[in-house]
């Protein structure tokens, strides 16, 4: 391997040995980009890797908030402002207990190229607490927001950093978020948050916009093999926001998602999850703060496997939809024998490098990585950005429309950009080539710092 880039991998994985998942998006990502750090030998008298491993900046604060029975409760939050070189930071916020610094620095690491890979004029940023959301009321979720937000303004604005949604981060957190901002600040800049509501800023097909964007994607994967999505099982991780849009968009394109999963294990439901009622009670389950999907099976009859995860069932693709590693080797060996030709990654880090790179050896499979295919998201977070700015308020078809066609040409450019480095077709490389060098030329061309 390229020594310069193996000596930032192991400086990488000596520094931050405490930081497991941040060691392995940075292997994943710099090891795909090998052929363009040979190409450009100038990249190690810049410095060049080191600089993007390092986050700009990174803010840690306290967050003190009452509970309903006027107890008191300390947690920490984040916000590390990864990379600015192409726009204002830009990432969402995650509450879940398992937030911890090396969580923060993944998400924020994988964000500078997914947002890069959008088109837009987006940098790479990624925040939020260890605050646990689960059977918390609406008075202490916007208690902690608030308090949350008291710390966090002074690092935020329109044209420094937009956060927006992630786990346990919703619309109504980002209400709660942008009311105290408004108030702290006094004024109405509501292009400083994404994922807002209708009536003050927020963009239609926002909370469509990962998992329309993922099917979009899909699709592009499944034109390239003459392969309809009419007809195809698709089984999913997770029952949040983007399975929700998952299933709406499959269903509509006439595809049938048979699986969903919680904390508490997975459901299957041969009929699809593909009616009104359904999708509707979803949205319900997860409102709830209960975070079980057992729920689902209880309410429409399907079965519901306990402990264990979707990854075994039979189905056309799978697209893991809730959080990093949830697909480990065990489970790409079981994939594989299933004869299973789709691999859609949804979730940030769904796989875990050992069975993301299995995956990829097998012929015939097709692997498509998260930053590509959940890079929507954070799309139609810019274009809310854009309505913002410009005092708009476009119509859903508008709006989808650009989804389709950013999504199409995150997919082309991937595809051209393994092809130009003789790689084949290769979405994953292909991803992070395109999404990489557009950082590095934004980088090298404002100098040294
Ligand atoms: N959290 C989402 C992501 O992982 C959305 C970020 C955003 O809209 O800024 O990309």
């Amino acid at each position: 391997m390229n020594a310069y880039l193996t000596s930032v991998i192991d400086n990488v994985k000596k520094k931050y040995a405490n930081q497991p998942e941040f060691v392995q998006t940075v292997e994943e990502v710099l090891t795909s980009v090998e052929p363009v750090i040979n190409a450009h030998p100038e990249y190690e008298k810049l410095d060049l890797l080191n600089r993007m491993v390092e986050p700009e900046r990174q803010f840690t604060f306290r967050v003190c908030w009452m509970d309903d029975q006027g107890n008191y409760h300390t947690n920490t939050g984040y916000r590390f402002q990864f990379n600015g070189a192409l726009g204002p930071y830009k990432g969402g916020l995650r509450f879940h207990p398992s937030v911890y610094p090396g969580i923060i620095k993944f998400l924020g690491f994988e964000q500078v190229f997914k947002n890069s890979l959008t088109g837009l004029p987006i940098g790479g940023g990624k925040g939020g607490s260890d605050f646990d959301p689960r059977g918390k009321s609406d008075a202490e979720i916007m208690r902690f927001c608030q308090s949350f937000m008291n710390a966090l303004y002074r690092y935020i604005g329109p044209d420094i950093d937009v956060p927006a949604g992630d786990i346990g981060v919703g619309g109504r957190e980002i209400g709660y978020l942008f009311g105290q901002y408004r108030r702290l600040k006094g004024s109405f800049e509501n292009g400083v948050l994404t994922g807002k509501g209708e009536t003050y800023g927020g963009s239609l097909i926002r909370p469509e916009a990962t998992g329309f964007g993922a099917v979009y994607y899909l699709t592009e994967v499944l034109n390239h093999e003459n392969d309809p999505i009419a007809g195809k099982t698709i089984a999913i991780s997770g029952f949040g926001n983007v399975s929700w849009a998952v299933c709406r968009k499959a269903t509509e394109l006439g595809a049938k998602v048979v699986t969903l999963s919680g904390p508490d294990g997975y459901i299957y439901d041969p009929d699809g999850v593909n009616t009104q009622e359904k999708f509707d009670y979803m949205v319900e389950m997860r409102a709830s703060g209960r975070d079980k999907v057992q729920d689902y099976a209880d309410k429409f009859g399907c079965q519901f496997f306990p402990g264990e995860k979707p990854w075994g069932v039979k189905a056309d693709v799978m697209m893991p939809c809730a959080t990093q590693n949830d697909v480990t080797l065990p489970w790409a060996e079981k994939m594989v024998a299933n004869g299973l030709k789709y691999y859609i990654e949804v979730a940030n880090m769904p796989t875990t490098n050992e069975a993301l790179f299995y995956l990829m050896k097998q012929p015939g499979m097709i692997v498509a990585p998260s930053k590509a295919v959940n890079a929507g998201g954070v799309a139609v977070s810019a274009l809310e950005m854009s309505q913002n700015s410009e005092r708009l308020h476009w119509t859903a078809e508008e709006v989808d429309q650009q989804l389709k066609h950013i999504m199409h040409n995150i997919y082309q450019m991937s595809v051209d950009a393994a092809a130009e480095y003789g790689l084949g077709y290769n979405l994953v490389a292909g991803a992070n080539i395109a999404g990489f060098k557009k950082v590095a030329t934004a980088m090298v061309e404002q100098g040294v710092f």
